[in-house]
């Protein structure tokens, strides 16, 4: 394809599409646009980088902005924001070095991402008070704590950010509130799994709160006084992990589901001519949902990011779906999710039904073994929808791959029963819990159906 590729976002999303782009036409114009003073971050890292387990912020980078520049011959330009985006006569409108700047495509991808959600709460504007979604929030906490000035700390929301960086500060030597509106922490989990995950958090020194809402944050000095309901604490910082929303807006008129997550086609074009988008701002295919769905992740952007560079680029490229598959580390624990829950599949209207086993990480004289909880969704007539695990061993990131490759291939429980699994005493054991599992759902789904599976 002769002509500029403008691609507006610099993540991890935006980088693939860049790549694949050069890549894909040697002598394309590659234009990046990038708010901020970085580019190909892993945001995931940023809770290991607050908690001091990451010395340096530039070890989260990918590549240095000048080998994006010198070797792959992208136009890489930090600190330009894009303000709008003209499809009609192609042409986007920018800031950088203070002005404002006009620039024409032939093609653009938007890989904006996904913005913190914001409670609507009096003095969540205050300048202690950070989200964790960007490396100058991570920047500014990593500092405060290497100051020895986040004594106190108040987390609002109990899901994977959360929750990560409760065990971020937890490490550092910091007291921790946890606030969660809801009755249980990661509310993306079945209650069951959730209430595993619950007992882990208790066994730290964080006052977890469930069904709690901060209703509103004053400046006291140097201090944020956190009202909780009918408490309050003083703290010295407070940070915001209560979702995301999708970074959409730039681009008017283009399809998107209700919460304005971007539609798009298998080749990740929108439905404005010449606009693809990729990352976190969209709703990808879902495989066993069988619709779009947003599932923000690290693996999916960069992906969609290759197949939109690719393509926008005059090649040929298809992204298959997601399963959505998860895992995040919350203290000892590992916990991971992949397809869906029973909640989900209930929402959905699907005829959900559960079985739960633990098994043993290792063979169970083998030193280390440690207890492997799983949960598996399926329909009555064993059809595989989703696996949720929790362990402090180290196999459970592995298993979950298991049934994420099993859910992606369209196995039913009775042929994941029967799939040739690894075994070594000090790995896996010969009653291997993925395996226990689903022999556990054939008997399951063969039994009479109670009402409630019906
Ligand atoms: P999340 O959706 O995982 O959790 C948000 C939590 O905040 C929910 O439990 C919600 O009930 C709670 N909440 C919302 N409003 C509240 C309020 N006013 N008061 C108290 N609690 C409130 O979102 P997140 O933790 O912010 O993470 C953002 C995104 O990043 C998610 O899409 C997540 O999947 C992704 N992420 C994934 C990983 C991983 O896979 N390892 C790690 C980090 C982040």
């Amino acid at each position: 394809m002769p002509g500029r590729l403008v691609v507006v976002g610099g993540g991890a999303a935006g980088m693939s599409a860049a790549s694949a782009a050069r890549r894909t036409d040697p002598h394309l114009e590659i234009v990046v646009l990038e708010a901020t003073g970085y580019a190909a971050y892993g945001l995931c890292g940023l809770p290991y980088y607050v908690a001091g387990l990451i010395e340096s912020v530039e070890s989260l980078a990918a590549y240095s902005p000048e080998f994006f520049r010198r070797r792959r011959r992208i136009d890489l330009r930090l600190h330009a924001r894009v303000h709008s985006i003209d499809p009609a006569t192609r042409t986007v409108t920018y800031s950088h070095d203070g002005h404002q700047r006009r620039l024409g495509y032939d093609r653009i991808v938007l890989t904006t991402g996904a913005t913190p959600v914001r409670p609507d709460v009096p003095g969540l504007d205050d300048p202690r008070v950070f989200t964790v979604r960007s490396l100058p929030d991570a920047i500014s906490l990593r500092s405060l704590l290497d100051a020895g000035r986040l004594g106190r700390v108040l987390i609002v929301g109990a899901g994977y950010i959360g929750l990560e960086m409760a065990e971020a500060f937890v490490h550092r030597g910091s007291t921790v509130t946890v606030v969660e509106a809801l009755g249980q922490v990661m509310p993306n989990l079945d209650a069951s799994v959730a209430a595993l995950v619950e007992e882990e958090v208790r066994r730290q020194p964080v006052d977890l709160r469930l069904g709690a809402k901060v209703t509103g944050v004053t400046r006291v000095g140097d201090r944020l006084l956190a009202e909780i309901d009918s408490d309050e604490v003083l703290v010295d910082a407070v940070v915001l992990a209560t979702g995301v929303r999708p970074a959409s807006e730039l681009i008017a008129g283009a399809r998107a589901d209700s919460r304005g997550w971007l539609l798009v086609d298998d080749h990740m074009r929108t439905s404005v001519p010449d606009v693809f988008a990729a990352g976190d701002c969209i709703a990808p295919w879902h495989r066993v949902l069988g619709r779009p769905a947003a599932v923000p992740l690290g693996p999916a952007a960069n992906k969609t990011g290759r197949v939109a560079g690719t393509v926008a680029a005059g090649g040929s490229a298809t992204f298959p779906g997601i399963v959505g598959t998860a895992v995040a580390k919350v203290f000892d624990l590992a916990v991971a999710r992949t397809g869906l829950t029973e909640t989900d599949a209930r929402a959905e209207g699907l005829p959900a039904m559960a079985t739960e086993v633990t098994g043993m990480s290792r063979a169970k004289y083998y030193p280390g073994s440690q207890p492997v909880h799983t949960r598996m969704v399926h329909t009555p007539d064993g059809r595989l929808l989703g696996v949720q695990m929790v362990g402090s061993g180290d196999g459970v990131a592995k298993r979950i791959d298991a049934v994420a490759v099993a859910l992606q291939a369209g196995l039913s429980v009775s042929e994941l029963a029967e799939a040739d699994l690894a075994y070594a005493p000090p790995y896996a054991p010969v009653r291997e819990p993925v395996l226990l599992a689903a022999q556990a759902a054939v008997r399951l789904a063969s039994q009479p159906q109670s009402p409630r599976a019906a």
